[in-house]
């Protein structure tokens, strides 16, 4: 019998559950579980990639010099705050075990991205879990009073994850002066670059004006790297101190730097990817209030239904080789995250919709 045995405070730690990939017995299948780029990524990227083969029996640039460099000229800010990362979620985990001791208290919204859950455990600190407000967005009020003097982080995604729903600059202004100077706020922005709201936070506005703000950002969505891992943060300078001393040293390699790198320099590829995305969005709008669908309206590369058939419709489209994610395992088992596709997907997805309202309703 062994005598091992880890760490008590990841029992509370539910291993994170990705999308379902595969379907028995269907070899093309539509995948819409993701949220990742349908449009594949930037052909400069690609080349870049296969260049850095030649370089792979060495280590990374550990600092990652260039691609800081790029990322700052790119969105205009001082490349000093920023840290990479393999994926925003190593980022997201890098803050938690800096910043959170034992007792120490995180705020999210329970049903929004679990990574905040599972990265709150990891460090030994506990959960404050807010409900969203009744139309699936983050309750601003609701965080504000749950602030004790142990909260030491607030995760909030803008837009967020699952629902695309996005936190007003306004309400951002108003979590901030409500907010002690000792607690960190960290804007989640995965899907910023498909945000259009006009009144949508943007993290870098904030982030140069309270010192106690971070944000995360990716290449895994719009640029469509979801694979090579590669996720940045901006950070006061203390948190880029203290992240810096724990996080593995080399933690992006040479082909994924080298890939963002060539993916910040294709702007034509990236303005193609984000107007296609929006007016998929768009596309996919129409047809859920044409059909009567309840959706969640969204600001990133997803549309949440509420439907209380949620697990059946998804079980349908599998039947016709469309994979969706269901919300069950995160407690919400009446939505239902469908990435956008490409048009022919969209289209796909519209039929078999049109196909089982039909079949359900009027069959
Ligand atoms: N934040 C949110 C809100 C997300 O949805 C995701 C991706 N599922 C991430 C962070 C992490 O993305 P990555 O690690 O690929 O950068």
């Amino acid at each position: 019998m062994s005598l091992l045995n880890y760490k008590p405070n990841l029992y509370h730690i539910s291993a994170y559950t990705p999308g379902v990939s595969k379907i028995a017995g269907i070899d093309k299948v539509i995948k819409l579980s993701s949220n990742e780029s349908p449009y594949a990524c930037s052909q400069k990227a690609v080349r870049a990639y296969q260049e850095a083969s030649e370089l792979i029996a060495k280590y990374p640039d550990g600092s990652c010099f260039y691609l800081k460099q790029a990322i700052a000229d790119f969105y205009d800010v001082d490349k000093d705050r920023i840290i990479c990362g393999a994926g925003s979620d190593n980022i997201l985990e890098l803050l938690a075990i800096t910043f959170i001791d034992k007792d120490d208290e995180v705020i999210f919204t329970d049903k929004s991205f679990p990574v905040y859950r599972i990265v709150t455990h990891m460090a030994g600190g506990t959960p404050v879990e807010v409900p969203y407000t009744s139309d699936y967005r983050h309750d601003i009020d609701g965080i504000i009073q749950s602030i004790t003097p142990k909260t030491k982080i607030i995760f909030i995604a803008s837009p967020d994850n699952p629902t695309g729903s996005y936190v007003t600059s306004d309400e951002m202004h108003r979590l901030l002066q409500a907010t002690p100077q000792d607690c960190l706020v960290v804007i989640d922005e995965a899907y910023y670059e498909f945000i259009q709201a006009e009144d949508a936070v943007r993290g870098m506005d904030f982030a140069h004006l309270y010192p106690n703000v971070a944000v995360t950002r990716t290449f895994s969505k719009v640029f469509g790297l979801a694979s090579l891992r590669v996720g940045w943060g901006y950070l006061p300078p203390i948190a880029y101190e203290g992240v810096n001393r724990i996080r593995s040293p080399f933690n992006i390699n040479t082909p994924a730097q080298m890939a963002a790198i060539a993916a910040l320099d294709d702007k034509e590829w990236l303005s193609n990817s984000i107007n296609s995305n929006n007016m998929q969005r768009k596309f996919m709008e129409k047809f859920y209030d044409d059909i009567g669908y309840d959706y969640i309206p969204s600001q990133a590369n997803f549309i949440c239904l509420k439907r209380n058939d949620a697990q059946h419709l998804f079980q349908f489209l599998q039947t016709k080789g469309i994979i969706v994610r269901t919300m069950s395992g995160n407690g919400s088992p009446e939505l239902l995250r469908i990435s956008l596709g490409t048009q022919s997907e969209n289209e796909a997805l519209q039929k078999a919709m049109t196909e089982y309202s039909s079949e359900v309703h009027y069959g």
